[in-house]
C-alpha cells in the first residue's frame, strides 16, 4: 500500500510499503511499514517520524555536536524520542544518566519490537531511564539539572505542540546547568521557513547563544533540513575542530554520518537562510 506525507494540502510525498502494525494509541495514529528502500519506517499522525535506512542522518546531527562542544556532558535529557535512536547515539558518550521524556509509552514499546535496528539496545542500559509523561510537564515540575536538552520530537501539531512554546524554553533554559545546552529540530528549510524563524527568534530572546545547523535527510521532506541549538554561556559557533576530533579519538566514537567537518560545515548556511534568521 502507499503511504503519504502530506505536509500542506497541495503536496503529497507517497513511499510504497507493507503495513505491519497500526494502532490508536492515547495520543496519535501510529504506524510501522516495511519498505524497500528505507527499510522499516514509523509513522505518528500520517508523518514519516523515522525510517531505518536514514535515521542515523537525523539523530547523530541532534546528538553528537552538542555532546562534543559541551565540556563534560554527564546528564542529558531527550523529550520524545520514543523510537530510541537518539538516546544510541548519545550512550557512545561518557554520559553518567540519560533521561527520556516519552509521552507515548506506545512508541518505545512498538519501537522496541519493531525498530530494533534503530533503538538497539538503548531501552536495557543501566544509564537510562524512562518516564512517560509529557515533556513540557516533566520541565516545568523536575528539579534536577542537565548538562545536555534534546528535544526530538514531531512537528508542532498534537501533543507536540507545546514543545514549541516559549514557556517550554524558558523551562529548559532553567533546567540547564550554567554550561548547558539544548537542541531541536526546526523543519525543513524551504518548507518549514515559519517554524525555523520563529523558534529561532524565541530562542534568541531566552539565550545568550543560538546555533543553525542543516543536514539534508531524505524522508524528511523540503531540502536543507534544520536543527537550532541554543547555549547559556557556550559559543556555539566557536568551534575548534582539533579540539573536538580528540574528544572523537578518546571516546572512539563511530558514526555513519557526523565527523568533525560535517559538524564545522553544518554550521554553514545559505544565504536565503541567513536572512530568514536575521
Ligand atoms: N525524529 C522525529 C521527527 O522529527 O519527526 C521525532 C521522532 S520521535 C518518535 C517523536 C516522539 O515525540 C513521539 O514518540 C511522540 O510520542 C513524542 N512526543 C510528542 N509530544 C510529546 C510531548 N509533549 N512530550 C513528550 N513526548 C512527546
Amino acid at each position: 500500500m502507499w503511504f503519504y506525507e502530506s505536509l500542506y494540502p497541495d503536496i503529497k510525498i507517497g513511499i510504497k510499503g507493507n503495513c505491519l502494525y497500526e494502532k490508536k494509541t492515547r495520543y496519535q495514529n501510529m504506524k510501522i511499514y516495511s519498505t524497500a528502500r528505507f527499510g522499516r519506517m514509523l509513522t505518528l499522525d500520517g508523518a514519516i517520524q523515522t525510517t531505518e535506512k536514514d535515521e542515523f542522518i537525523y539523530h547523530e546531527m541532534l546528538t553528537h555536536p552538542v555532546l562534543l562542544i559541551h565540556p563534560n556532558p554527564k546528564k542529558v535529557l531527550v523529550i520524545g524520542g520514543g523510537d530510541g535512536g537518539a538516546v544510541r547515539e548519545i550512550l557512545k558518550h561518557r554520559v553518567e544518566k540519560v533521561y527520556l521524556v516519552e509521552i507515548d509509552k506506545e512508541v518505545v514499546d512498538i519501537s522496541k519490537r519493531y525498530l530494533k535496528k534503530i533503538c538497539g539496545n538503548a531501552f536495557s542500559d543501566k544509564r537510562v531511564k524512562l518516564i512517560v509523561d509529557d515533556g513540557a510537564r516533566f520541565i516545568q515540575k523536575t528539579k534536577e539539572k542537565f548538562d545536555i536538552v534534546i528535544v526530538d520530537s514531531p512537528d508542532p501539531i498534537g501533543p507536540a505542540k507545546i514543545l514549541f512554546s516559549k514557556k517550554f524554553y524558558t523551562n529548559i533554559y532553567s533546567v540547564l546547568n550554567s554550561k548547558g545546552i539544548m537542541i531541536r529540530q526546526s523543519g525543513s528549510t524551504v518548507l518549514q521557513k515559519e517554524e525555523l524563524r520563529t523558534n529561532y527568534k524565541i530562542l534568541s530572546k531566552i539565550f545568550p547563544y543560538v546555533s543553525v545547523q542543516i543536514a539534508a535527510i531524505p524522508t524528511y521532506i523540503g531540502g536543507f533540513f534544520s536543527l537550532l541549538a541554543a547555549s547559556k554561556s557556550i559559543n556555539l559557533y566557536d568551534f575548534d575542530i582539533e579540539k573536538v576530533e580528540k574528544k572523537i579519538k578518546k571516546i572512539k566514537l563511530t558514526t555513519n554520518y557526523y565527523n568533525s567537518h560535517i559538524h564545522m560545515g553544518s554550521l554553514l548556511l545559505p544565504t536565503y537562510i541567513r536572512r530568514l534568521i536575521s
